[in-house]
């Protein structure tokens, strides 16, 4: 087994999850079998409790495992399915180690940070490796060298350096080389004090990934090599790309995988670039359009992380770019002018009443304008809640989410959620069948009877309205298994309308686009055209 290692020094927010990600791609564009997982330092035991504020976006796994957004990152990066094995969090190992003591398994001793958490910490890391066939482990580590809670994790994996085969743990480490100054000179004092850090708890880097702004000039990389004794072919120049599609470009130009490649004596393969017409329309879209993403987490990208991803897969496949309007759904209850310039509108997955409001009235606004619209998870819902207000004439249309005692809960608590009071990883979680209703929009998106996609929620379109949603034309074109849960939902004979109670964002891919979000952009285009003709 061999295993890299990637860590971060000098400031957080370096772009190591796409770093890693990026060599994980091209392990595997090497021929190689390569998986990754990530450590989070925090004491909670998975994502799922965390405001997207706090860590970004929560990610959901096929297992239905609530995790950290890189695992997205290694998703789409490498082309694989993860498990909740693959993210290691403070809290999952501390639980661990607390239970078994309970059970009387390490009788008669002091339970201690060595060798009991560090134990516990190798002994996941080891599972993971050891479930499947693969020639390389990524192991990357949240936070930045030096944070007290990353401590025993490093201590850890200095362990696992010393056990392993000589020569089977590569250690890499993600620094930053800022420009200063009218000269713009490279400063590699950051570099410097960052691995003296790592030094300090037994771990020398094999490899340092240098980000900056530019490239790094070769003085600058024979600098670093001198005060930190990494080999100058071992040092890599990360400087900034547009976005992280193309970063693995960046390294393959810098023969950083070669280099691990080499030292770790694996057996690779030519490198084939299954991505290269895929970043040719990255790099060169033909056409462009602007698409509203109203929600209440905007001032934080990262909290809509997957939708990111999910519309560059969509350029990368069509050659159509989308701009993206962040709009915060408060904005919008009052006046939806926000709404006059852009091509499309999505509303994605959300909690708790602050901003539904003004999401309702996005969902109006684009029923009312023809204005394409796409719905995901609380935006489904809330598309359903605009319909029974608005069409259906039930004034406080509500999910009981919201409004308990509401007259119309035309959305509520799924039957199974009844009496859950805990909140960790309690919902309706990870990879359900939905069937395909024919001659549907739906069925002719996905032109498919039935697909898996993963879901994250409490509550659901109530069974008792479905009737009279349909007879006034909101049609549920997917359900699950049992055909009892609202799965899709569209406007009749209205192809600028598609909803989703599952999250199809989570399982987009470079070459398999999202096709709710494909269609929504393509949509877009055939609005943004007409609108040009009519103004023409
Ligand atoms: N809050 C809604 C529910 O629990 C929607 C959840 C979501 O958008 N992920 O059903």
């Amino acid at each position: 087994m061999h295993y890299v290692v990637v860590t971060g020094g000098v400031i957080s927010g370096l772009g190591k999850g796409t770093i890693t990600s990026s060599l994980g791609h091209l392990l595997k564009s090497h021929g190689l079998r390569v998986t990754a997982l990530k450590i989070d330092p925090y004491l909670n035991y998975d994502a799922g409790t965390m405001n997207p504020y706090q860590h970004g976006e929560v990610f959901v796994l096929d297992d239905g495992s609530e995790v950290d957004l890189d695992l997205g990152n290694y998703e789409r990066f490498i082309g694989t399915d993860l498990t909740g094995d693959n993210n290691i969090t403070t809290g999952k190992v501390y639980k661990e180690v607390i239970e078994k003591e309970r059970r009387g398994e390490y009788l008669g001793s002091t339970v201690q940070i060595i060798p009991h958490i560090t134990n516990e910490i190798k002994r996941r890391i080891r599972a993971v490796s050891s479930k499947d066939y693969y020639d390389v482990v990524l192991i990357e580590v949240g936070g930045t060298v030096g944070d007290i809670e990353s401590m025993p994790f490093l201590e850890a994996l200095r362990q696992l350096n010393r056990e392993e085969k000589p020569g089977s743990v590569i250690f890499g480490h993600v620094t930053l080389v800022p420009e200063v100054g009218a000269m713009n000179e490279q400063k590699t004092k950051p570099t410097q004090h960052s691995v003296k850090a790592l030094r300090e708890i037994g771990i020398q880097p094999d490899i340092l990934f240098c980000r900056s702004k530019n490239e790094l000039s070769l003085e600058t990389k024979k600098r670093i090599s001198l005060f930190t004794d990494v080999p100058l072919e071992g040092i890599a120049s990360i400087s900034d790309a547009p976005n992280a599609y193309l970063v693995p470009d960046i390294m393959e130009r810098e023969g950083i995988v070669d280099f691990i490649i080499n030292r770790l004596g694996l057996k690779s393969k030519e490198y084939t670039d299954e991505w290269a017409e895929y970043k040719q329309n990255l790099r060169n879209p033909k056409e462009r359009v602007r698409i509203a993403l109203v929600g209440k987490y905007t001032e934080l990208q990262d909290a809509y992380m997957s939708h990111k991803e999910a519309f560059l897969h969509v350029t990368g496949n069509t050659g159509i770019a989308v701009d993206i309007k962040w709009i915060n759904s408060d904005d919008l209850k009052n006046s939806q002018d926000k709404l006059s310039d852009v091509h499309g509108i999505l509303v994605p997955g959300g909690f708790g009443y602050r901003g539904i409001e003004g999401k309702i009235a996005a969902a109006k606004y684009a029923r009312e304008n023809n204005v394409p619209f796409l719905g995901i998870c609380l935006g489904f819902q809330v598309a359903v809640m605009e319909f029974a207000r608005n069409v259906l004439h039930l004034g406080d249309a509500n999910s009981t989410e919201f409004d308990k005692n509401t007259p119309h809960p035309v959305i509520d608590l799924l039957p199974e959620q009844e009496g859950v009071k805990d909140m960790g990883g309690t919902m309706r979680l990870g990879s359900k069948k939905v069937l395909i209703r024919p001659n549907t929009l739906a069925h002719s998106v996905y032109g498919k009877d039935e697909i898996y996609e993963r879901h994250r929620h409490r509550y659901e379109v109530n069974p008792a309205y479905i009737d009279a949603f349909s007879s006034a034309g909101l049609i549920f074109s997917g359900t699950d298994e049992e055909g009892i849960r609202m799965e899709i939902a569209e406007y009749r004979d209205n192809e600028n309308m598609i909803a989703s109670q599952y999250h199809s964002e989570f399982k987009s891919r470079p070459l398999a686009p999202s096709r709710i979000h494909q269609h929504l952009v393509m949509r877009a285009l055939l609005f943004r055209q007409r609108l040009l003709e009519a103004t023409a």
